[in-house]
């Protein structure tokens, strides 16, 4: 079958490999029909993650069933399921906390799209994909929903609704702050999400101007970084992988709020204004989103109509041209087939 690889000298070209095979009585073979590109593999492509190569590209996606292990019994053949990108059982006592993405069966880190460090389990952009645990793993596309607008709930949608969505439930009608810059769709639909649900008001700051103008028609207030005032959201988000606006964004969480860093931070250690977070109370959340937990409750909110997320997609190619979509190193694209 052909799937799309990330090569060693970051060249993005089709491969032939063989196809994966039924794992069990758990497991479903699935065919991809939309993929969206991700922050973060703009980051791989880019050479700014410290990720081993070749990666068989891409995860996040809708995909449609093509078969199902003995025991499977949430899906059937022909169903159209959204796919989380990352690899849970269900059934260990992390996943048992809704803590999906530190599934004690598997071994840290493994999910689609990420190559060998993350357990090798192929990439997105294929022909077709194995899903270890079919009923644990996959949420049927609700109905009125375009395979196209859910692929990104894989990882970029719900890993901003963690961000905000939980908070928002608990402190309704918050403003809410975003510091944006390298997972830039993340910031963007962390916008999209508090808007929708009610914040008192979403502040902006990016340097990029193309996602700005994208914030703006979002209904967030760009804000300059000099200007963003200390101590006063009780909801904050770093998508921006710079440490000078991740402090920015702490100084700026009012007393008892939470910041919620989706960006990374690789290599040594970043510098944070730990007294300051001491004397207001700041909890600082970060790690990798456990975006099955959260999955559902991001597809109600996009079958109910509230979440625009085309508003965000850059453009909807079609599968052939998943080579440049992925090699440009920016934007929200969606290759369908
Ligand atoms: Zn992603
Ligand atoms: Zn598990």
């Amino acid at each position: 079958m052909r799937q799309l690889t990330v090569n060693t000298d970051r060249a993005v070209q089709w491969q032939e490999v063989p196809p994966p095979r039924l794992f069990g009585p758990l497991a479903a073979i699935v065919r991809p029909i939309a993929v969206a590109t991700c922050d973060f593999d703009h980051l791989i492509v880019g050479g700014h993650v410290p990720l081993p190569l070749p990666i068989a590209i891409g995860h996040e996606f809708v995909a449609e069933v093509v078969e199902i292990g003995s025991d499977v019994t949430t899906v059937c053949v022909g169903d159209h399921v959204v796919v989380p990108f990352q690899i849970s059982c269900g059934d260990c006592p992390a996943c048992r906390q809704r803590h999906t993405s530190c599934c004690e069966t598997q071994p840290y880190l493994s999910c689609y799209g990420l190559g060998q460090l993350a357990g090798d389990h192929g990439g997105a952009m294929s022909d077709l994909v194995g899903v270890p645990f079919a009923d644990a793993m996959l949420v049927g596309l609700p109905p009125g929903v375009s395979p196209a607008d859910a692929a990104a709930c894989s990882c970029n949608v719900t890993d901003a609704y963690r961000c905000v969505g939980p908070q928002l439930l608990e402190r309704p009608g918050a403003p809410v702050l975003i510091v944006n810059g390298a997972f830039g769709n993340i910031g963007l639909y962390a916008a999209l999400i508090a808007h929708a649900m009610g914040a008192g008001k979403v502040d902006f700051v990016d340097s990029d101007p193309g996602r700005a103008a994208i914030a703006t028609r979002l209904g967030a207030k760009l804000v300059h970084p000099d200007a963003v005032r200390s101590a006063s959201y009780p909801i904050t988000v770093d998508a921006s992988m710079d440490a000078d606006l991740l402090v920015i964004a702490l100084r700026a969480t009012a007393p008892a709020g939470e910041c919620s860093v989706s960006a990374m931070y690789p290599g040594g250690l970043t510098a944070v204004p730990l007294f300051e977070m001491f004397q207001n109370c700041v909890t600082l959340r970060t790690g990798q989103p456990h975006i099955r937990a959260h999955l559902e409750a991001v597809l109600r909110m996009v079958a109910s109509g509230v979440l625009n997320l085309s508003a965000i997609t850059s453009a909807v190619v079609d599968w052939e041209s998943a080579p440049a979509a992925f090699a440009s190193g920016r934007g929200k694209t969606v290759c369908v087939r």
